[in-house]
């Protein structure tokens, strides 16, 4: 909940189950003392994808603070206890809080074997509680789709009327069971949020150019493949224009690295200001752009290109005393062509315009 901390958890039990494809699955993991809140808490984790060697877990705690007091002041006091305790015996959690019972097992007892492990819910008396060798009269109830037990106790030396407690305390597990499937759904549903909020940003991220905040060579190479598939299928044109600056290694060797990055900025947002809504852009690596025009033949593409030639040696930047040109490379998309030879193709041409002396734009059409 809100925590951003960092902490290394893959030796906690709920990580290893994940990590071991036989016991991958919705898992709730013994409770565990939080190494970033230092309160007790419930282990859940999910897993998010189909297993394999990318193994995503989504791990969500349930802080026994937030149940504590609303079962702390609902337990029948001073002897009553509320327990929950998961499919094998293990108590999650317990009110009056005690950290040395948290955790520990109650398989072994009679009650567990008897009532507790068998039936979905009941009322019975224990002679000893398996914990501090109390008399109590427990009622308890599974918790509907969980793995869990939540039992609800009064001691008999407390009770004035075996029979009002006994209606008293089924309402009350009942109560309590719902409370937790309450707040278990919320925090669920919350992690949830917060997982896909995650994944989409670092989505986002990876596509992503950190410098310039345009897309990146990851986006463009999806883009490319999209777009060769519809304008294969609707006949569409497709021009993809390679553009790479001119002389740039000298930019930053007499300017520093600095000025060379800011060069870089301001070039990729006047390309991108030069560009129609359905059109692809983003930085291909170093100093190198590529964009791709949609519905495009070169005819329409050149003057587009010049345009923004012009656009980028037009920019101002005070402390360089040169201009910055760029040189371009385009190759419109042939029937049946691969992105790959689509690629290739603008790239000779962008070789073509440095190799006749820069600052140009060629074309390749199909050599
Ligand atoms: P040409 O006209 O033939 O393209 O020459 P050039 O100097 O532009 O090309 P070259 O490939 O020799 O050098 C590219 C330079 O781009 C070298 C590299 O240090 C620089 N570069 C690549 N990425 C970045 C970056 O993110 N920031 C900065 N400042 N420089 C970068
Ligand atoms: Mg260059
Ligand atoms: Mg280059």
């Amino acid at each position: 909940q809100g925590q951003a901390r960092q902490t290394n958890v893959s030796d906690r039990d709920h990580f290893q189950e994940q990590n071991d494809t036989k016991t991958r699955g919705y898992i709730i993991a013994n409770p565990v003392l939080s190494r970033v809140t230092n309160k007790w808490g419930i282990p859940i984790s999910i897993p998010v994808d189909k297993g394999g060697a990318d193994t995503a877990v989504l791990f969500v705690a349930i802080e026994l603070d937030r149940i504590t007091a609303t079962f702390e002041s609902e337990r029948h006091k001073p002897n009553g206890t509320i327990a929950i305790l998961r499919a094998d015996g293990t108590i999650m959690f317990r009110s009056p809080m005690d950290g040395n019972v948290v955790g520990s097992s109650i398989a072994k007892s009679e009650s567990w074997i008897q009532y507790l492990s068998v039936l979905p819910k009941g009322t019975y008396i224990s002679k000893g509680s398996p914990i501090d060798g109390a008399s109590r009269i427990v009622s308890f109830s599974r918790v509907p789709g969980y793995p869990l037990v939540v039992t609800a106790t009064a001691s008999k030396d407390d009770v004035l009327s075996a029979w009002r407690l006994h209606t008293e305390i089924l309402s009350f597990v009942a109560m309590v069971v719902s409370l937790f499937c309450m707040l278990l759904g919320k925090v669920l549903i919350t992690a949830m949020n917060a997982e896909a909020n995650a994944r989409s940003e670092l989505e986002r991220l990876m596509l992503t150019d950190p410098l310039t905040g345009v897309g990146n060579r990851r986006l463009l190479t999806q883009s490319l493949e999209e777009e060769i598939v519809r304008s294969h299928r609707y006949l569409r044109a497709l021009t993809v224009v390679f553009i790479d600056l001119d002389h740039f290694k000298q930019i930053n060797d007499t300017y520093g690295h600095g000025a060379g990055d800011q060069v870089l900025v301001n070039v990729a947002e006047c390309i991108r200001s030069q560009l129609r809504q359905s059109d692809h852009f983003g930085r291909y690596g170093g100093e190198e752009f590529v964009v791709l025009l949609v519905e495009t033949t070169l005819d329409d593409a050149l003057p587009l290109v010049e345009r923004m030639r012009g656009a980028i040696s037009s920019l101002k930047f005070p402390e360089l005393v040169e201009q910055v040109t760029v040189s371009a490379g385009l190759a419109q998309l042939k029937a049946e062509e691969t992105s790959a030879s689509l690629l290739q193709r603008s790239d000779r041409a962008l070789y073509q315009a440095k190799a006749n002396g820069r600052n140009r734009t060629c074309i390749n059409d199909g050599h």
